[in-house]
């Protein structure tokens, strides 16, 4: 039987990218929301969207 490669929840971000993310605001590392859909800031708390893989890294003013 072949078994299908499965990843752990939702990660529309790639790995090599999600390591080297950071919030541009405090360089702190991101995370994902509870959710999956968006990231959070550990520092600051701030919160980012993800538009088709790709992390929205713009603070709202
Ligand atoms: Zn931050």
């Amino acid at each position: 039987m072949r078994k299908k490669e499965q990843k752990s929840g939702e990660e529309p971000i790639p790995k090599e990218l999600f390591d080297i993310l950071a919030c541009p605001l405090c360089k702190a590392d991101l995370e994902y929301t509870n959710d999956g859909k968006g990231l959070v800031c550990s520092g600051c708390g701030e919160k980012y969207p993800i538009n088709d893989g790709i992390p929205v890294l713009m603070p709202k003013k």
